[in-house]
């Protein structure tokens, strides 16, 4: 059985929606749909929520947008006799998000769980306009089987719970059944609140059920022909990439490439399952496929990404023969706080420190360490550790990074002719990546010249 999630574009015309019935029925047999919201709408909901926290009446206006576009969708998409009871279905939903967002006005606040379950409307709707489309279609409610847990003060997926109530729910299909799941929401296994995994997690609802499942294949439809070489928005000649590794997969993800969320790789990964990227609005594309090893023709570099809002932090040790092992006890610090680092290099760990982080873990880290190295910089061994923002990881992932020393000087070089600082570098933790870490306002001028050194040669 295969798993298919369309995102937000594949879902967000009704020129997109009639794609999508066309590409659902074609598959003979039982499957599983996951639907986002329509596209653009999770950021609609949001900034709606803000005006009216901030007291914008004009909140009013994006609420009647909203019901108006999904109106027009059920006009357009829904057969007749389906009409009127899809309206209600969804009239029902929009009268009940009207009401979150007036409560939030009265209050002047948003507090992070009713923005949850604000956010939830999206893929609730849409998942009812899927089902009531396409033949043999059924919505399943998946807050029910999609359950989070919390870690370090995320919402985090209770894998333990999810396998076992998908294993339940979805485990056996009627004949030729297409089970219609919304994406991205879930609820807390103990509070049973509405909470979500995270933005993008649609992908993440598809792999959650693809591994509980088995499925043969997780398919990922979505607004272009595959995988690319780098992000098409910003570098316009990026190739389609035939087919990549896991591995390949996630260091390209988690560094930026925006087609797949990153922790929708893990739950496949480990069952095998194949992922494609296909295209909603030209399916014939052969699209990208993932599977665990590298095929003959494979690229050997397949692309390169930019993650923005990265810190560095810098520790200068004084006195290096008095302090043992530094390097091990910053790591060991700031893994006990779940901070997500960036490798990059310590060429020298007992004079100088650096750790690269994502921008939302840099205050907490600079605070672990200092309270780490507290009787080292009081007694002048380490001076206090030094913050830079506003700095970007660029990726270049492919097979056997580490020896591709020339390429990697080569790059360095031409970044440098260009005017863009590398801040610090690194051959990653694995074989797969090489990171630089620069200005963040340079990364969509490095991409464009890495891309064209390594692709156009
Ligand atoms: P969906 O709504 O289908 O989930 P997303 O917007 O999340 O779609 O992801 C698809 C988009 O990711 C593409 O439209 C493209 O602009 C962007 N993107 C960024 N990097 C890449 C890449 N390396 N390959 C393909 N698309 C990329
Ligand atoms: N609708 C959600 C978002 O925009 C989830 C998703 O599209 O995957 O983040
Ligand atoms: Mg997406």
């Amino acid at each position: 059985m295969k798993v298919l999630k369309f995102g937000g574009t594949s879902v967000g015309s009704v020129e997109s929606l009639n794609n999508v019935k066309k590409i659902v029925e074609s598959i003979s047999g039982e499957a599983v749909i996951v639907v986002s919201a329509l596209g653009g709408l999770t950021d609609k909901l949001i900034a709606t929520a803000k005006m009216a926290a901030e007291g914008d009446s004009e909140w009013l206006k994006e609420m009647d947008a909203i019901s108006l576009r999904h109106h027009d969708i059920i006009k357009n998409v829904v057969s007749n006799e389906k009409q009127s009871l899809i309206k209600s279905a969804v009239d029902e939903h929009l009268t009940e998000l009207k009401r979150n967002y007036e409560g939030v006005f009265l209050l002047r606040s948003l507090p992070e769980k009713v923005l949850d379950v604000i956010v939830s409307f999206g893929e609730r709707m849409s998942s009812i306009i899927v089902a009531a489309m396409v033949d043999h279609g059924k919505r399943y409610y998946s807050p029910d089987f999609i359950k989070t847990e919390k870690w370090y003060g995320k919402n985090i997926a209770d894998r333990k719970l999810t396998d076992k109530l998908i294993k339940e729910t979805l485990g056996k299909l009627g004949k030729n059944e297409k089970a219609i799941i919304p994406g991205f929401i879930s609820t807390d296994s103990t509070t049973g609140e509405i909470t979500n995994l995270g933005r993008g997690g649609s992908d993440y609802t598809g792999a959650l059920i693809a591994a509980a499942l088995g499925a043969e294949i997780l398919e990922i439809w979505t607004d272009v022909d595959g995988f690319m070489t780098a992000d098409p928005r910003i570098v316009k000649d990026a190739l389609i990439i035939d087919h990549l590794t896991f591995t390949e997969s996630m260091e390209l993800c988690t560094f930026g490439a925006k087609v797949i969320y990153p922790p929708t790789i893990y739950p496949v990964f480990h069952s095998n399952i194949p992922i494609k990227i296909l295209n909603t609005f030209n399916p014939d594309a052969p699209g990208t496929l993932i599977t665990d090893q590298a095929q003959q023709d494979d690229l050997e570099v397949k692309g390169v990404t930019s993650l923005k809002d990265v810190a560095l932090i810098t520790i200068n040790i004084k006195s290096f023969n008095d302090i043992k092992d530094p390097l091990k006890r910053a790591l060991n610090t700031l893994s006990r706080q779940a901070v997500r680092i960036i490798p990059v290099a310590n060429p020298d760990p007992y004079t100088e420190l650096n750790f690269a982080v994502t921008a939302s873990d840099a205050e907490v880290s600079l605070e672990m360490l200092e309270k780490e190295f507290a009787p080292e910089i009081s007694s002048g061994k380490i001076e206090k550790p030094i913050l830079k923002g506003n700095l970007a990881a660029v990726a270049l992932v492919g097979i056997d990074m580490r020896s591709r020393s020339r390429l990697a000087a080569r790059i360095g070089h031409s970044l440098r002719r260009q005017g863009i600082n590398v801040e610090a570098y690194s051959a990653g933790n694995s074989d797969t990546t090489l990171i630089y870490i620069i200005n963040q306002e340079k990364s969509d001028e490095a991409l464009p010249l890495i891309h064209s050194l390594v692709f156009e040669l």
